[in-house]
């Protein structure tokens, strides 16, 4: 039986941990943190996912919040400024609805899953020398984590990755208590040009379904005032007084909120990076990265966990379809080139985002205020932003493909 060690119980880890026990194969899954550790912990994310990566689970029959979270059936996509004057406004169903459990709740439940199914869990810190070890017992060793000097492994790749500091303060806080938006549940995105985003949506936390306010706030601007924040119910006023200052057609569904727990609330920053695949060991041992590590953005489009769903379910294509063959370097780097093939486009959609937005972006949100299915089109790129390639990208293309869309008079 071939035997495959895994570092990080995360999306990743624990999707392709369970997908290939299923498979046939021993393995080892290594979490710094116990299951209760990580269900009583802090929010880590806001993990919104849609179709393509919540079927990834279905198949491994691991979607077990399909009933119980609260569905995110469109995209409402508006900008604007202080005046509350939005310049654009529009909106679609989706073609199927996302969703955001908790990983407080879903990382727990998966971690006993996994033992359920016959795996090895083990609980440490893993290091070089740990890592060491799990090479010379492993026919191979997948890191899906980027943290602490396993993450240094991975050497930053120059050519792919764009910017070299964080581009947003990010700000996570789980409320109840939101007024419900009068149309359907939506991936809510709010822009305040040059100042900063509200992206909101419906989620499923320890205490029911809540809503997530995520505020990407400018490094510097009006919107970065985090270090103010000293406890959780001054990080909930500032969000709401955030809001109700850039974002004001949202404020009056924020007037009776309430955070879910005391550890509902998350600041932080994230430099968008893309790593080479192998890391090598002292040893000169190669292990392999996964998802986060190898393919970092920041989540003003809401995609890293999309990802780390699609590259679990990707090398747990190309481990079954590697045989009996060694795991080595030229198949680790074909496997990622295949990944990337897609990350790239997400990364693509991600970084643009980050950006003044290009003169066609702004022509195509402008149609999709006229036009329903070319805003249907847009919205369902939150599932597979490779769709927009590369139309979204480049101002003839984008014409183009807005006239495509065009009624007969
Ligand atoms: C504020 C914020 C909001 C986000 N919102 C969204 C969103 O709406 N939608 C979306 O798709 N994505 C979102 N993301 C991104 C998403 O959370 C990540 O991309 C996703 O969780 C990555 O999964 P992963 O399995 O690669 O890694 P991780 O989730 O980072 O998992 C790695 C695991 O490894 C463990 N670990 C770390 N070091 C070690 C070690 N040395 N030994 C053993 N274990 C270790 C960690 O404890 C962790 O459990 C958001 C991220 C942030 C920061």
């Amino acid at each position: 039986m071939r035997k495959i060690t895994i570092i990080g119980a995360g999306q990743a880890g624990l999707q392709l941990g369970i997908g290939l026990l299923s498979a046939g194969f021993d393995v080892t899954l290594v979490s710094n943190r116990t299951a209760e550790q990580i269900a009583s912990g802090r929010v880590m994310s806001s993990q919104s996912m849609y179709d393509m990566a919540v079927g990834y689970e279905r198949e491994l029959g691991l979607a077990w919040w399909d009933e119980s979270c609260p569905p995110i059936s469109g995209v409402h996509l508006r900008a604007g400024g202080s005046d509350g004057v939005t310049m654009i406004d529009w909106r679609s169903p989706m073609r199927a609805p996302g969703q955001s459990v908790d990983q407080r709740i879903k990382m727990p439940a998966w971690m006993a899953e996994f033992e359920r199914r016959g795996g090895h869990l083990v609980i440490e810190d893993a290091g070089l020398t740990e890592l060491e070890l799990y090479a010379a017992a492993s026919d191979l060793v997948i890191v899906s984590t980027g943290k602490g000097e396993v993450g240094k492994l991975f050497e930053r790749d120059a050519g792919r990755s764009v910017f070299d500091g964080p581009q947003r303060t990010i700000s996570l806080t789980y409320v109840h208590g939101m007024k419900a938006r009068k149309d359907y549940s939506a991936l809510n995105i709010s822009i305040n040009p040059g100042i900063g985003e509200y992206v909101n949506f419906p989620a499923l936390t320890h205490t029911g379904p809540c809503d997530i306010i995520n505020l990407e706030c400018i490094p510097g601007g009006p919107m970065d005032r985090w270090d103010e924040a000293d406890t959780p119910q001054a990080h909930l006023k500032l969000a709401v007084e955030l809001i109700r200052e850039f974002f004001p057609w949202e404020a009056e569904r924020c007037v009776d909120l309430r955070l879910t727990d005391e550890l509902g609330t998350l600041a932080g920053r994230v430099t968008p990076t893309v790593r080479k695949v192998v890391g090598r060991l002292p040893s000169g041992a190669a292990v392999m990265g996964m998802a986060d590590v190898l393919v970092l953005n920041d989540p003003i489009t809401g995609q890293g966990s999309n990802n780390a769903s699609k590259c679990a379910a990707l090398y747990m294509e190309a481990i079954l379809k590697h045989g009996d063959q060694p795991f080595d370097e030229g198949w680790m780097n074909a496997t990622f080139e295949t990944y990337w093939d897609y990350a790239q486009w997400v990364t693509r959609f991600t970084n643009t985002h980050l950006l003044p937005p290009p003169e066609q972006v702004l022509r195509v949100f402008g149609a999709c205020g006229q036009n329903p299915r070319l805003a249907a089109r847009v919205a369902n790129a939150f599932d597979d932003p490779k769709s927009l390639a590369p139309w979204y990208y480049d101002p003839v293309e984008a014409d183009r493909f807005i006239e495509s869309f065009a009624v007969p008079a």
